[in-house]
């Protein structure tokens, strides 16, 4: 897949599962306000997971896990403010929902920000530095293949093809967060986890491989 903006513009849910009929399906919100809402949501349903958009707090009651999406941190940030969700999912993530951020997620999810918009807020749930554009202008996106801790037996399966669009990296993680993947060219920090957070620079949403998915649907099982 051509690393492209095009769907990171698209915030067409309408096809969205709202399933979870099935015993034990675990149901998994992406924000909903902007990015690649319907990309996460078909890779949640074909990782076994029932995946609900959310706009709305009863939406977010009523899931178990939430994915941020790629896109834009600042426009999403702006839309969770006016939609009025800043302060219910700040209450959910410190409550220990298992989170997932893809990209923009990833910087939402960061302590510190290098690079960020003046007015910029995130939600700081994982000890860690994240450079935003850090890997350069939407021209210079890339794909690369990784080897992901955690996926597929720590490597030992194949490496996952990750796309990096307009891409932050992790410059600094706090001890209680753990390196799941390095960009190989860079060497720099691409995925990570915090107990139930997890975020990776790429978008694991754009391509078939729902190996990351599936990791997060186990996630909110253990939780
Ligand atoms: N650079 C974007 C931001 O700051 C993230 C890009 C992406 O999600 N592909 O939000």
């Amino acid at each position: 897949m051509p690393a492209s903006d095009a769907a990171l513009m698209s915030a067409d849910t309408a096809s969205a599962g709202t399933g979870g009929a099935e015993r034990g399906t675990r149901s998994v919100g992406v924000l909903a306000l902007q990015g690649d809402v319907a990309e996460h949501l078909r890779a949640v349903e074909s990782a076994g997971g029932a995946g609900i958009p959310v706009r709305r707090l009863t939406e977010l009651d009523s899931v178990d896990g939430l994915i941020i999406p790629g896109g834009e941190s600042t426009a999403i940030w702006k839309l969770a403010t006016v939609f009025g969700l800043v302060g219910p999912l700040r209450e959910r993530i410190a409550a220990g929902m298992p989170v997932f951020g893809s990209c923009a997620g990833m910087i939402m999810l960061a302590a510190r920000l290098v690079g960020r918009a003046s007015d910029q807020e995130t939600f700081g749930t994982i000890d860690m530095t994240v450079r935003r554009n850090a890997f350069g202008r939407q021209s210079e996106s890339f794909e690369s293949d990784i080897e992901i801790g955690g996926v597929a037996g720590g490597g030992a399966g194949p490496p996952f093809r990750a796309v990096f669009i307009r891409a932050p990296w992790v410059e600094q993680i706090g001890p209680g967060v753990e390196a799941l993947a390095t960009e190989p060219r860079t060497g720099r920090i691409v995925a990570v986890r915090q107990g139930p957070a997890l975020a990776t620079a790429f978008h694991p949403e754009l391509t078939e491989d729902n190996r990351l998915h599936t990791i997060f649907i186990d996630m909110l099982r253990d939780t």
